[in-house]
């Protein structure tokens, strides 16, 4: 059952027709893409978000495609302002590091783009975009060169560390996770730093650092801390793939507080921040920033800069130069046009969930700002999956990284929960009037999470449960930013204690108190169940998940049966004979004259290759 929300202007209102307007704005045609959207998702966006009706035409005028927007005036000057804002990627370039040539007279400056002062023409299909960045890297490079020298290389080997054979680095990584490590790019495996087994491992010369971490209780560093450390401590480039939750944000940060402190250019006399933290949502963005918030050294400040509220107090707060700056990349790159932002001093740059930041669409803004900063800096890449995309970008920008993996599923997580499968009719309402029963026997002390696979689905449970007067709140890509904000805070505190969550927009959200997690529309794959499964059953607590599964989830069957075994829960007999249905369906579908291998659907995860 498709539920359509009703439409609603920039200020929660539902929209009123008194006037009624109708518009046409010019799009490049090349650029039809990026308006609409995988699937239409964009469009539905912007007109979810501004409240306006928005058509992108098939008439073409020369290289220019037709866009009509109706709705009343302030609708479609909002959806004016999405769509320029999609479409505004490939003319920013022209605005770059205060080195623009001014335009000859005779040339219309609107057809003309400047790439670090290295003049091409705009919309021009025909561009050599490779030879255009190779200039553009290349007087980069001459102009960083020129300014000062970084200092990468801070790591001292513990002498304990130094004691550890080889044979005992790769036990201790096979115990841990199953830690795997190489140079991804070249076979020079051979140097690649031991694990720090123990905080002091990596940071005995810092005592100040030792001691916050003290502070925050951790008995020992995670996985990827453990290998993360001494290679990004030696100032190489980094690529972590692992899932929230692994303890990865503490691996890049405390060798980027080492790495601010230890440049030869005075902090005071830097003009800019030294450290860059890109990440995809705002939310991811915050939860950062609180990570950032709990370690104190050397008075290093941060800020987090993100999208979708108003650039004012973020504009103001740029004017004091921080040291840390954590931000989604159209914001960045909106403040860094501005000129609000100085890039010129970053030297570690940290891609956080490269995978989740392509397949929303910021690769232009990402290669953009990588083009920018320092050709010289350190760079930090982190990831769940390691599709053909990330391995790409990675190429691009990386000098010869050290790819750390610390296992896809991380099923300890799952350990300390009781993992409930309940066979539901696939029906929105018979799974409604299930979670009602659940919400009716929850005890005072319960706080919940309940996923939804969509937006709409998100509202309408919230809209239900709110008729009934339970009290809810709910967090998705459709929601302002204040009230985001405000539900997160509300189930921190306990005052709300039903949270209704998109995964998008849950993403990197971490609530310690957890009792239950429902997941009221099974998750998209395997790894998400694990996900967030894992978001109860903290901190030596158990915790208990409830997965509302119909006749329709039956292809995630197979993948979910060994789950539930490894941690000891009750498979439901459904759940096996879904699953060999499911085998049996493909594997005579296969086998079907025309729909062997070519065969559209199939079993098969889609997406990028796991690791
Ligand atoms: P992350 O994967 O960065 O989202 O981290 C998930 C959670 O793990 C955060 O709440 C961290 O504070 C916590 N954490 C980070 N490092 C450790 C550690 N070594 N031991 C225990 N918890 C940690």
């Amino acid at each position: 059952m498709e539920f359509r929300p009703r439409r609603r202007n920039d200020n929660g209102n539902y929209s009123q027709n008194s006037q009624f307007e109708k518009t046409t704005i010019n799009i490049p045609t090349h650029l039809v893409g990026k308006v609409i959207g995988r699937g239409g998702s964009k469009i539905r966006d912007i007109q979810s978000e501004s409240g306006a009706r928005v058509n992108v035409t098939k008439d073409t005028d020369g290289d220019q495609t037709l866009v009509r927007i109706s709705g009343n005036k302030g609708e479609i000057d909002k959806a004016v302002d999405l769509i320029e804002s999609l479409t505004k990627d490939v003319e920013s370039f022209s605005i770059n590091s205060g080195q623009v040539e001014e335009p000859k007279e005779e040339e219309n400056p609107d057809n003309v783009i400047y790439i670090n002062g290295w003049k091409t023409k705009k919309y021009d299909n025909n561009i050599d975009w490779k030879a255009v960045f190779q200039e553009s890297d290349k007087r980069n490079r001459e102009e960083f060169d020129s300014m000062y020298v970084i200092v990468k290389n801070f790591y001292q080997e513990h002498p304990e560390v130094t004691a550890m054979t080889e044979a005992e680095a790769e036990q201790f990584r096979l115990e841990n996770n199953n830690i795997v490590v190489k140079r991804v790019f070249s076979d020079q495996d051979g140097d690649i730093k031991k694990p720090c087994t123990k905080f002091e491992h990596a940071f005995h010369p810092y005592p100040e650092i030792l001691e916050e971490i003290k502070k925050v209780g951790f008995e020992k560093p995670s996985p990827i801390q453990s290998q993360s450390w001494p290679v990004l401590l030696s100032g190489e480039d980094m690529i972590g793939i692992a899932q929230t939750g692994t303890g990865k944000t503490l691996a890049f940060l405390l060798p980027a507080l080492i790495h601010i402190e230890g440049q030869t250019i005075p902090r005071d006399q830097r003009k800019g921040p030294t450290v860059l933290i890109i990440a995809p949502t705002r939310e991811l963005a915050l939860q950062i920033e609180r990570e950032v918030n709990k370690y104190h050294y050397k008075g290093i400040t941060s800020l987090c800069i993100y999208g979708g509220v108003n650039r004012q107090a973020q504009v103001k707060a740029l004017k004091n130069v921080v040291d840390i700056v954590i931000a989604t990349p159209g914001r960045m790159n909106d403040l860094e046009e501005a000129g609000h932002l100085n890039i010129k001093y970053i030297t570690y740059v940290v891609l956080d969930e490269a995978d989740r930041m392509l397949d929303m669409g910021f690769e232009p803004q990402i290669r953009k700002i990588m083009y920018s900063v320092n050709p010289n800096r350190q760079t930090v890449m982190t990831s769940a999956t390691w599709p053909d995309s990330v391995r790409r970008l990675a190429t691009s920008y990386m000098q010869n990284p050290v790819q750390i993996y610390v296992g896809s599923l991380d099923l300890a997580a799952t350990h300390t929960v009781t993992q409930v499968v309940e066979l539901v009719e696939d029906d929105i309402n018979a799974k409604l009037e299930t979670l009602f029963e659940f919400v009716r026997s929850m005890t005072p002390t319960d706080k919940i999470i309940v996923f939804c696979g969509k937006k709409a689905v998100a509202d309408h449970v919230s809209s239900e449960l709110s008729l009934q007067y339970i009290p809810c709140t709910s967090i998705h890509g459709d929601r302002e930013q204040s009230d985001r904000e405000q539900a997160v805070q509300d189930i921190m505190s306990g005052d709300i204690p039903i949270l209704i969550a998109t995964d998008v927009a849950s993403r990197g959200l971490d609530i310690d108190d957890l009792t239950h997690v429902i997941n009221f529309d099974f998750p998209k794959n395997i790894e998400e169940y694990v996900h967030r499964v894992g978001r109860t059953g903290r901190a030596g607590k158990r915790g208990k998940s409830i997965s509302y599964f119909t006749k329709s989830d039956w292809h995630h069957a197979k993948e979910l049966i060994p789950i539930l075994e490894e941690a000891g829960q009750y498979v439901p007999e459904e759940i096996y004979n879904m699953a060999e249905r499911y085998e049996a369906m493909l594997v005579k579908r296969n086998s079907m004259p025309n729909r062997g291998r070519g065969g559209r659907g199939g079993g098969g995860g889609g997406g990028g290759r796991r690791w």
